[in-house]
């Protein structure tokens, strides 16, 4: 447990300071040389209150949060683990190590992290970077001063891209852009702060982005803004203890006040997430400000792929007053042999968690895969006329004709992935024709799963 007298400060451990942690001293040798191969390869980070508060020590080689957060053997393959792992041993330089992982990446992920070109809108002729507008209603905006997240999940593969710019000027010159857009698609009601993780911002940088509505000189019709967080997670002190909290909380009361709505879409992998006294707090005030707190997180192997953690998860949720949204079929991560479940399997553990919790917690949707075409559901596995099909559907399309109805899928039992998917019945997906009537002009190549 953190010092109760003195209010909890963040600091954060990575390769470079983690072996001073004195949870540490119960790895052997190999488990900490593991830990620096994979950690030169995938991001890690990790706050201090995930170590002190999050993991079990006693159990932490399977520990759902150790998992999430500390590099694993496992995450790469044997022969990446052995060329990085050579490498080190024989003390190569600083820019050869680099050069090593980015090779690995790319192997791994042909599609960089940070790289938010699709469905980049333009304005007066220019692009709009740090936006992105796929579905009609809602537009996703990274703000550069939030590109970084308080721990990191091995899974992700968003890891910051830049910081340390003069935040404060860059953040209004982005929003003063962001807004023109805004003006000019009054079709669009939701704007949704993601990133890395937008809570990393202090209370005056996030106070830049937010100016014009809390002004109410936007002009827009922005009637939701979400906020995509790992934060209560990761470091709930933001909203309890920390210098800006009292002021962040203020600014979430102003928007509500202004007549907003307000959503902070909070990402929670486990119900251990949920215990602690910091989170409870920090929950609770953020739901005094008149915020609604919504959950959402992907399914992953070895950190929440049995039906009881998701279950109990949004069972705890909704007694905490936060309404369950979305579970992800996780796509877009490096060390996908090691986190991906089959399709099959997700929908699962998605079933069996959602039968046995009541219709106040099955608010939530999923599992979802964020595709090219939009958002897909897998309602299920069904035999039809004696052929085993997925059943699926749209919950959100690149065209909003495309939502709700359902279609079909070849069944497959170690499809991971829509592309992994054939059409049954037909020779095509409904929606196809008008989909690749699209390709080259506003289709994505890839589309980035976002967490937060
Ligand atoms: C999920 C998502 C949204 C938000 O969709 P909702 O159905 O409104 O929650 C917006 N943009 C992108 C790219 C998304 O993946
Ligand atoms: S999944 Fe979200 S919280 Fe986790 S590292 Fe990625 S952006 Fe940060």
């Amino acid at each position: 447990m953190m010092n109760n007298s003195q209010p909890p400060r963040y600091k954060a451990y990575s390769l470079n300071n983690f072996k001073k942690l004195p949870c540490m001293a119960r790895l052997d040798e190999d488990e900490l040389f593991d830990i620096e191969v994979v950690g030169n390869v995938f991001p890690f980070k990790v706050s201090n209150y995930v170590v002190e508060e999050l993991i079990d020590w006693n159990n932490y080689k399977d520990d759902p949060i150790f998992r999430l957060t500390f590099p694993h053997r496992d995450m790469l393959l044997p022969g990446h683990y052995e060329l990085m792992s050579q490498a080190l041993k024989a003390g190569k330089s600083r820019p050869e190590i680099r050069q090593l992982a980015n090779q690995i990446r790319t192997e791994l992920n042909p599609h960089p992290a940070g790289q938010i070109k699709l469905n980049v809108p333009v304005i007066n002729g220019q692009k709009l970077m740090g936006v992105q507008h796929k579905y009609r209603e809602t537009v996703l905006f990274f703000p550069g001063s939030g590109q970084t997240c308080h721990s990191y999940c091995t899974f992700c593969f968003r890891w910051p891209q830049f910081t340390g710019m003069d935040e404060l000027k860059f953040a209004m010159r982005e929003t003063d852009s962001l807004v023109k857009y805004l003006q000019q698609h009054h079709e669009v009601t939701d704007l949704l702060f993601t990133g890395g993780d937008p809570m990393i911002m202090k209370a005056k940088v996030f106070r830049q982005y937010i100016e014009p509505f809390l002004e109410g000189t936007h002009k827009t019709n922005v009637q939701t803004i979400r906020i995509g967080s790992k934060s209560l997670a990761y470091w709930p002190y933001k909203f309890t203890t920390d210098p800006d909290a009292e002021e962040m909380l203020g600014l979430f009361r102003a928007l509500v006040d202004k007549g907003f709505n307000v959503s902070f879409m909070a990402h929670f992998s486990h119900p251990v997430e949920l215990n602690t006294a910091a989170v409870q707090l920090a929950v609770k005030r953020i739901l005094a400000t008149g915020v609604q707190i919504r959950t959402q997180s992907p399914v992953l192997r070895h950190i929440n792929d049995k039906p009881e953690v998701w279950s109990k998860m949004w069972r705890q949720q909704v007694n905490m007053n936060m309404i369950p949204y979305y579970m992800f079929v996780e796509r877009d991560t490096g060390a996908q042999h090691y986190f991906e479940i089959p399709l099959e399997e997700t929908w699962e553990i998605f079933r069996q968690a959602y039968r046995k919790v009541s219709g106040i917690c099955r608010t939530v949707r999923g599992p979802s895969m964020s595709c090219t075409p939009g958002k897909v559901q897998i309602l299920g596995v069904q035999e039809i006329n004696g052929q085993k099909v997925f059943v699926l559907r749209f919950i959100q399309g690149r065209n909003p004709n495309w939502v709700g109805r359902p279609f079909f899928a070849k069944y497959d039992p170690e499809a991971t992935w829509f592309d992994d998917l054939e059409p049954a019945f037909e020779d095509h997906f409904f929606f196809q024709y008008e989909l690749d009537k699209q390709a080259g002009s506003a289709i994505a190549e890839s589309d980035k799963y976002m967490c937060n």
